[in-house]
């Protein structure tokens, strides 16, 4: 295909899928102030229910502020030809195609983590500030910046390397090699997540012998399952806002309790979101998240592999020189609509998971816990109780708090 063509169909995809994006947002923005369902009419008081109504019309401005920054940012640098600047900089510094990819890729990810810092500042500082979420300081600011940045380098760097490396020796085959790195790396970090890369930016505790403890390893032995590491996380360092999940399998499998989730809940409630947590690894489903996501992964590679090799990727983009970096980028935009639908599919995987896992904490712990739970949840984070049916089965990871709440009520 011609690189004029492309060049166009790289422009319309992104215009499109940044219309798509505002399309919903608005959609569902117009739903904000909706009657509150009756059976949801407990979660906020009068005062607390205006206050999420401001909230949310707040972060729907911001975001859309945010959106078309980013989105003209992108285009200014794809019609100006950015990229071929970028890529001129890199191969001044050296002719090693590895070293060419790293800084490349150097550039433009600092570079435009740097041109967005302000708007984060701004959400954490001003935002998140005015509404009493924030917890976080300057200081941690700035350290996680430098911390994301470290491993981004280290991490994202040392793959990068060597999948070009790989393409250097292996031609198109590379993608079977660089396949298996993805997803022998991908498992590790899933094992060792909680010890290697969590510690960087919070710490965590043993869950302290006591009430708590006890009423978690009463359930956990009623259900079959052994739980050993059971961890208090300050996630009180950056936010008021509540959360608890669950990681690696085998010996390395863990659950982490936000110190704020703790702080929110009763005993009770905090034992139905273990139990919840528990039901997703009964039910396989870290399991079948990461195979999904491997499988993807190949998917992504072999397709790229039939088309890196074309000159006309890099030069849609402007650069004279075709080159392994380039290439990926232009694939990477090219494949947006594909990776919306497969997002679209782990989303609509995901929401039928949560509903077997609260389903799973209903019959093996109790509904009404993990109802009141939820629902304080929800109120503590300012949550938005009428989202629009299109924007949910587009971007939410979970059900609403209504399809919850029906769900586990029904059959109790
Ligand atoms: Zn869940």
């Amino acid at each position: 295909m011609n690189p004029q063509t492309l060049f166009y169909i790289i422009i319309a995809i992104i215009i499109i899928d940044f219309i798509i994006d505002k399309i919903l947002d608005t959609l569902n923005a117009k739903h904000f102030d909706d009657p509150i369902p009756q059976e949801l009419s407990d979660v906020y008081n009068k005062d607390e229910y205006e206050k999420s109504q401001r909230y949310k019309k707040e972060r729907y401005r911001f975001g859309i502020i945010t959106s078309t920054f980013s989105v003209l940012l992108t285009l200014g640098f794809i019609i100006f030809d950015g990229f071929a600047w970028v890529d001129d900089i890199a191969r001044n510094f050296t002719d090693n195609a590895i070293l060419v990819a790293l800084i490349f890729f150097g550039i433009i990810m600092i570079g435009s983590d740097i041109l967005t810092t302000p708007f984060s500042w701004y959400s954490t500082f001003v935002i998140e500030e005015k509404y009493g979420f924030n917890k976080t300081t300057k200081k941690t600011f700035f350290l996680d910046k430098i911390k994301g940045w470290f491993m981004m380098i280290i991490l994202g760097g040392g793959i990068l390397a060597l999948i070009v490396w790989f393409y250097q020796f292996a031609g198109n085959d590379f993608w079977w090699y660089a396949w298996i790195l993805v997803a022998v790396f991908s498992i590790f970090i899933n094992m060792f997540y909680a010890k290697l890369i969590v510690p960087l930016f919070n710490k965590q505790s043993p869950l302290e012998e006591g009430s708590l403890r006890t009423k978690i390893e009463t359930y956990a032995k009623s259900v079959g399952f052994t739980l050993d590491n059971i961890f208090i996380i300050d996630g009180s360092k950056r936010s008021t806002k509540a959360n608890a999940y669950f990681s690696g399998f085998g010996k390395e499998k863990r659950i982490t309790l936000f110190d704020t989730l703790v702080k929110d809940l009763e005993e009770e409630e905090i034992v139905a979101v273990l139990a919840h947590e528990v039901g997703h690894y009964k039910k396989n489903h870290i399991i079948v998240n990461l195979l999904a996501s491997i499988l993807t992964t190949g998917f992504t590679l072999w397709l790229l592999s039939l088309f890196v090799g074309s000159p006309a990727l890099s030069q849609a983009l402007g650069v004279e020189e075709p080159s392994f970096h380039t290439g990926l980028i232009a694939f990477g935009i090219l494949y947006s609509p594909i990776s919306e639908i497969t997002g679209l599919l782990m989303n609509y995987l995901s929401r039928k998971f949560e509903y077997q896992a609260d389903n799973y904490a209903k019959n093996t712990y109790g509904a009404a816990p993990l109802i009141s739970s939820l629902k304080k949840l929800t109120k503590n984070s300012l949550s938005n109780l009428t989202p629009h049916k299109a924007y949910v089965f587009m971007h939410y990871s979970h059900p609403t708090l209504l399809q919850r709440f029906r769900n586990l009520k029904r059959g109790v």
